[in-house]
């Protein structure tokens, strides 16, 4: 029998992998799932002599099984030449722990593995008929610019990336405003992350809208971690990490591996959930948020809120209160009560909060640990760090290493994602090794030349051009008017 997804929401229309990549979300507003997974057996033997390329095949294969071998094989091979180390996303030593280096795509932050194999993915999941593709992505700073990298150029293919206006690092912005490309549009929204992205949800659910675009062939799609083409990938690296720690011998047989990883729409650390479904021996995952902890507060009480101030901190891409994927966790560990799902996600949409059942909170909790950082604690993580193991990380990686020293785990391997290069973030992070001289950084691009003054740590190529290239893009627009400029933006790129 052929796997098939459907909505959070509703289990009576199925689709396949690649529809639903094609689509996103699905028509109910609901989130894209497959029952099942725990039934796959894994080989933990294979796993463990596989490369990453191999690993990725695995998840990928499991979980888009609509697509035949070659495809797959093809899409791997060509989305991750772009990185710039052979391991793709290396394990290095932190202490006793572990970092799991996820930045090393072509614009240095942990969304690339996921975006750099999308643009292939629909490239195959496209039906002939339907030649147009319009991707609209809400980012808090890493998915637009990775998403742009990813789609510039694709044919058939437009993308429109929305950010909060003063939500994202200078370089961040610097990187998304000089992306060049045919069918690019970048443009800053009046509002924070989750402004944008409900506008975006919007748009999916615009029927008009949307019968308008089909007129001309172009069907709407998305580049966040709603989509599952972007989940999906994400499951690589989690095998991966298995396969590296065997490699080193640093596993003992049956032991679990615990997982730290910086939180915000909580895609990343539900892959870890996905890939521990799948067999993969994870004992723990823990979330770390930074000031916007509406997330430790549900895993203590079950009781999430969103209803609460909104914290712009020195880790934007984290900053959000309504984290998306959540919603895929709950419909699993509910064991698929769309109804529940249905009703939690309306409290949610009108009432700003929900709170699940005392069992489900206890299922949750056997596997999902919480914690968080404020910025003076991220500031003094990403110092200590620097200090006393020679390591520069970025602020969302120091958030969860801050988080890490909270739990003790009885596994024998900790593992920390992490996230971004330290110099996407380069003002903070040197105001976090040398006060002094970050007062001299009137820009990010100071900053980074700065940074590198001090750690003599080189400044990744994509990086270092930035202050080259020219501003393409320096739009501000309305949320009420994010739907008017994707339909001006369509109609230009395909007309
Ligand atoms: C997106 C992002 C995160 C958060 O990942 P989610 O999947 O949204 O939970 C953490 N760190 C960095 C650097 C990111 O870009």
């Amino acid at each position: 029998m052929q796997q098939l997804y459907h909505s959070t929401r509703s289990d009576n229309e199925f689709v396949t992998s690649k529809q639903a990549i094609i689509d996103g979300i699905a028509s109910d507003g609901g989130l894209y799932v497959m029952d099942g997974l725990e039934n796959t057996a894994c080989d933990l033997g294979l796993i463990a002599t596989n490369t990453f390329q191999q690993n990725a095949f695995y998840a990928l294969s499991r979980l888009l099984p609509d697509f035949d071998y070659y495809e797959l094989k093809s899409c791997i091979h060509d989305a991750y030449k772009t990185f710039s180390t052979k391991k793709i996303t290396p394990l290095t030593r932190f202490g006793d722990d572990f970092l799991l280096e996820l930045y090393h795509g072509p614009t240095c932050a942990f969304k690339d593995v996921a975006l750099q194999i999308l643009p292939h993915l629909m490239a195959h999941a496209k039906d002939k008929k339907q030649k147009r593709i319009h991707i609209l992505t809400a980012t808090s700073g890493d998915t637009g610019k990775a998403a742009l990298e990813g789609f510039a150029d694709v044919e058939g293919v437009a993308i429109t990336v929305f950010y909060p206006k003063n939500g994202v690092s200078d370089i961040q912005q610097l990187q998304m405003q000089t992306q060049v490309g045919e069918n690019v549009q970048v443009c800053a929204i009046e509002g924070n992350f989750d402004d944008a992205q409900s506008g975006v949800k919007r748009i999916f659910q615009d029927i008009e809208l949307k019968k308008r675009l089909k007129k001309h062939k172009i069907s709407l799609s998305s580049a966040n971690s709603i989509n599952i083409g972007r989940l999906a990938p994400q499951l690589s690296y989690y095998f991966d990490t298995y396969s590296q720690l065997s490699q080193i011998n640093a596993l003992k047989l049956g032991d679990g591996i615990d997982f730290v990883v910086p939180t915000g729409n909580f895609g990343d650390i539900f892959a870890g959930y996905l890939a521990k479904k799948m067999g993969l021996p994870i004992n723990r995952l823990v979330i770390a948020s930074n000031a916007n902890n509406v997330l430790t507060d549900f895993i203590q009480t079950g009781t999430y809120n969103r209803v609460r101030p909104f914290h712009t901190t020195i880790s934007p891409s984290m900053d959000i209160l309504i984290s998306s994927n959540l919603e895929r966790l709950l419909y699993y560990v509910s064991e698929g009560d769309v109804e529940l799902i249905s009703s939690l996600m309306h409290d949610l949409e009108y009432r700003g909060a929900y709170t699940i059942p005392k069992a489900m909170l206890d299922t949750i909790q056997e596997t999902f640990s919480a914690g968080f950082a404020t910025d003076t604690e991220t500031k003094e993580a990403i110092k200590h760090a620097w200090q006393d193991k020679e390591k520069l990380i970025d602020p969302h990686t120091a958030v969860a290493v801050h988080v890490r020293d909270q739990f003790e785990f009885s596994g024998s391997n900790c593992v920390i994602l992490s996230t971004a290069n330290p110099y996407k973030f380069s003002r903070d992070v040197l105001s976090a090794i040398n006060p002094n001289d970050a007062e001299l950084a009137t820009n990010g691009i100071r900053a980074m030349d700065l940074l590198y003054g001090n750690t003599n740590l080189s400044v990744p190529n994509a990086l270092a051009k930035l202050q080259t290239l020219p501003i393409l893009h320096d739009m501000t627009i309305a949320v009420k008017d994010m739907a008017a400029y994707v339909e001006a933006n369509s109609m230009d790129v395909f007309n």
